[in-house]
């Protein structure tokens, strides 16, 4: 069994998408960073905050996250 995150989610222009890798250093993104996300996007990170959190899953994210992950769907 591994720990070591295959992805991990940022909420960026209103969804919350998820990134490649684990995060950096374990910290946070941060604001105004660009990141590429799973569905193949090139967003801007908001700032990680209680509010952000509650953004709607972003739905390709999730189907490849689903498939790095081996879940079945
Ligand atoms: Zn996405």
């Amino acid at each position: 069994m591994t720990t070591e995150l295959k992805h991990h989610w940022q909420p960026a222009e209103r969804q919350r998408h998820a990134i490649a890798g684990p995060l950096p250093g374990g910290r946070q993104h941060g604001e105004g960073e660009t990141l590429d996300t799973l569905c193949g996007r090139r967003v801007v990170a908001a700032e990680s905050n209680e509010l952000n959190w509650l953004w709607p899953t972003c739905d390709d994210c999730m189907e490849v996250a689903k498939e790095r992950v081996g879940a079945k769907t």
